[in-house]
């Protein structure tokens, strides 16, 4: 089924009853029509920009709201029309190349090494991070300068397993600090203030961080008022809808409610370890990388590393991915309405779909 965000009412109104039911259980859409009347003045930019002005007079936006988590997102067709092109990519390669020598070409004597030590694997191996986000918070240097390195699921899977190493190592050195969290910033546009490759690890005590202890608890919330999983029903109306793809009990989503541009969730089998994640992470990142995204994140929210006599155990590992947008534009692509409000979102999540599945 190939959809289109702008019908997404209409698609939901039409599925099966079990999916159509989960649907109403998780989501909330509305369609509304914003108008202008342009001055002819303005007719042959909007021509240029938009196709017709026509498209532009009267433009239709779609509100869905996650009532479980009050995740939103506002799509409007029109943006979801202009075509995408980095226009940054000569630029940013120049840079790449210009940084390259930096002190992660060389980690061992470049970079702080843990209280631990280090944890190597085949494509990195962990530093200290100088300036800490947390009591453990460490780095995994790529061995391969070039963060647009192509990277095939083998080194994904390396680096959640050195990155895990390196987390087991810290709850070594302190039994509480059992909630492990790792993220990528590729790229200064994502948060990324180093360019060669690299992901970061932390380690926390007492609670694990808000979003992802809240999300739990949302879970749980949900189960206790519907008597269905939570995750479950996150996936049956997505893979309903067209949005899903599915390998080996992983489940790959393109989110209604994306957090910024084009999210990607990636559910594992609660239980089951963050390794089993490689092969759809590294389909997300070469289907970003084939749109023509350069600078994303990711995050991975796992249940903690020893119990902490609460319940996690619907709780899947997970993997969100976010396109941040193209590095040489010097707007932001967070302002105040994603920071305060909701997300407004031009990628049509059933496009973004078509890549996870290409
Ligand atoms: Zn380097």
């Amino acid at each position: 089924m190939t959809g289109s965000i702008v019908d997404l009412e209409e698609a939901v109104a039409s599925l099966p009853a079990a999916a159509r039911a989960a649907a109403g259980r998780i989501l909330t859409i509305s369609t509304t029509t914003g108008r202008l009347e342009p001055p002819p003045e303005m007719h042959e930019w909007i021509r240029k920009l938009f196709g017709s002005v026509e498209a532009v007079r009267e433009q239709r936006i779609v509100r869905v709201n996650n009532q479980v988590t009050l995740e939103g997102a506002l799509f409007n067709e029109l943006r979801a029309l202009r075509p995408m092109e980095v226009k940054g990519a000569d630029e940013v390669r120049a840079i790449i190349a210009s940084s390259a020598n930096d002190p992660f070409c060389r980690p061992e004597t470049g970079t702080p090494a843990d209280v631990f030590g280090r944890v190597e694997g085949a494509y990195g191996i962990t530093a200290s991070n100088v300036a800490k986000y947390d009591g453990f918070h460490g780095v995994l240097v790529f061995k391969e300068h070039d963060p647009l390195a192509p990277m095939d699921a083998s080194a994904i899977r390396d680096h959640l397993t050195t990155a895990r190493g390196w987390a087991e190592r810290a709850l070594e050195a302190d039994p509480a600090a059992r909630y492990y969290f790792l993220m990528w910033n590729s790229l200064w546009r994502a948060g990324g203030s180093i360019v060669h490759g690299h992901m970061q690890m932390t380690a926390t005590r007492g609670m694990h961080y808000p979003r992802i202890e809240l999300l739990r608890r949302q879970a749980l919330a949900y189960d206790a008022l519907h008597g269905s999983d939570y995750f479950e029903d996150l996936w049956v109306v997505h893979d309903a809808l067209g949005l899903g793809a599915e390998a080996n009990g992983v489940r790959s989503i393109a989110s209604l409610v994306p957090i910024k541009e084009r999210e990607v969730l990636i559910l594992g089998r609660p239980g089951a370890d963050e390794s089993s994640l490689a092969t759809a992470v590294a389909r997300a990142v070469s289907a970003y990388r084939a749109a023509g995204v350069v600078s994303y994140n990711m995050a991975l929210y796992l249940p903690p590393l020893s119990p902490d006599g609460e319940d996690w155990r619907r709780f899947p590992p997970l993997a969100r991915l976010v396109d941040r947008g193209d590095p040489a534009n010097k707007t932001s692509d967070i302002g105040a309405m994603e920071l305060y409000a909701a997300s407004v979102i031009a990628a049509d999540p059933f496009r973004v779909a078509e890549t996870l599945r290409a």
